[in-house]
């Protein structure tokens, strides 16, 4: 992709692209010093066509053209068939980019890159996000994602300061809006709005669900395809999706989530700090048709937060036989946790379709383990095709013999197993010799 003609209008250049992945048109506009009257004629010639724009946080326009832009607004804005706008949160870009905002806007991406600093400059800058952001456009939205640039920014960034701003332009969004991810906490009123929206599939929750008095009663979820649970909200809305079903099921009415149950295949979890036990887990056997279940969870410096033990696992192997990719926390290093080669065999024959695997072993006496599982009643069963099993920073410490009971059973309970991933520089003890046997 590059320049393809270059136009010089007075003293604008409009430099066209092409984006041949979309099939469409877009232009960058460089816009500067004092353009004649005619020269905007020209710009607005191709501003009009554009579809899609990426407004960097380093892209600055100078006062005098900001002002003259506006000056030269044509009816319908600069903009009128813009679609999608991908917006870096910067200083720099702040004065003008309510100038890309137009009605037309079907997908907005904003990417908030600046950190939280305590000075005067910088509550202005914020008031002046929180205020655009109040102003986005919602009637066509069809996408709404706000998401941190990096790990800093996500720790440092005061979010519940836009919870107003961004909740107002939640209430504004109508059927078309699909897909909603933020990690602003949003008012009760606006989840309640969110989640009676008919078209919505994909849904990012942050901060907790809405009291019982603000939910608009009976409820019915939308058919949600792929849900994120984020920062400390997965235990409280898998409280209250547990609670409704089993009211229902007491009650012998239909469940506000009968929908979502048939409808939901993916489930992400990143809230640090949460054990992984069946408390997080026993909501989720509701969703039958779950083919992706990722838990991004870590265990702490001092403690393992993984707590499910066998049984456990073969209960949530039985419950989600779709499963395709599935994360239970990163296993540690710590080797306190109480499952072993019986939760990889359960995992194995009950999720046929399994492809990848994260889940935390206790290595110690694992050689026996393999062995004993011969003697279960899944021993005979069918097993999954799963080609690669990621260790992340279990331990394994075996004797030169053990190796090859260990990848024997390995490769008994996975017979399609071809390669063994842990975390970079993070050593793989035993696993390195293991996997010696599964890599050509
Ligand atoms: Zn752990």
């Amino acid at each position: 992709m590059g320049p393809r003609n270059v136009k010089y209008v007075g003293r604008i250049s409009v430099q066209r692209y092409q984006t041949l992945q979309l099939g469409l048109l877009s232009f960058q506009l460089r816009i500067e010093g004092d353009p004649l009257p005619q020269a905007w004629t020209r710009v607005q010639r191709y501003s009009s066509w554009m579809c899609a724009v990426t407004v960097e946080w380093w892209l600055g326009l100078d006062r005098d053209t900001i002002e003259r832009m506006r000056l030269n607004t044509p009816a319908g804005g600069w903009f009128p068939a813009l679609q999608n706008i991908r917006w870096q949160v910067g200083g720099h870009n702040i004065p003008y980019t309510d100038l890309f905002l137009t009605p037309s806007l079907e997908n907005i991406r904003i990417v908030v890159s600046c950190l939280h600093k305590k000075s005067e400059a910088h509550t202005r800058l914020q008031d002046s996000v929180a205020l655009a952001m109040s102003a986005l456009p919602a009637s066509r939205l069809r996408l709404l994602i706000i998401a941190p640039l990096n790990r800093k920014v996500h720790t440092s960034f005061p979010w519940e300061d836009f919870t107003d701003s961004l909740s107002s332009v939640v209430l504004r969004c109508g059927p078309l809006l699909k897909t909603f991810a933020s990690q602003i906490p949003l008012s009760g009123g606006a989840v309640n709005h969110l989640i009676s929206l008919p078209g919505l599939r994909t849904l990012q929750f942050c901060g907790p669900p809405p009291q019982p008095s603000d939910l608009h009663l009976p409820l019915d979820f939308p058919p949600l395809t792929t849900c994120f649970f984020a920062e400390d909200s997965t235990i409280g809305w898998l409280s209250m999706f547990q609670l409704f079903e089993d009211r229902a099921r007491t009650t012998q009415d239909s469940s506000p989530l009968a929908r979502m149950k048939e409808s939901l295949t993916q489930v992400s979890i990143g809230d640090d700090g949460l054990y992984i036990n069946t408390g997080l887990t026993s909501p989720l056997l509701m969703f039958q048709k779950l083919t992706i279940l990722k838990m991004d969870i870590y265990c702490l410096e001092e403690e393992c937060l993984f707590y499910l033990k066998d049984d456990d696992i073969k209960t949530l192997a039985m419950a989600l036989p779709q499963m395709k990719t599935l994360t239970l926390g990163h296993p540690c290093r710590k080797n306190t946790c109480r499952t072993s080669a019986f939760c990889l065999l359960s995992l194995s024959v009950y999720c046929i379709e399994l492809e990848q695997l994260e889940v935390h072993l206790n290595a110690s006496g694992f050689a026996r383990w393999y062995e004993e599982t011969a003697w279960e009643p899944e021993a005979e069963l069918p097993r999954c095709a799963l080609k690669t099993l990621v260790v992340h920073e279990m331990p394994l410490f075996l004797d030169v013999d053990a190796v090859e009971e260990v990848s024997d059973g390995l490769a008994n309970i996975f017979p399609s197993l071809g390669d063994i991933q842990w975390k970079a520089g993070g050593g793989g003890g035993g696993w390195e010799e293991v996997r010696k046997n599964f890599v050509d």
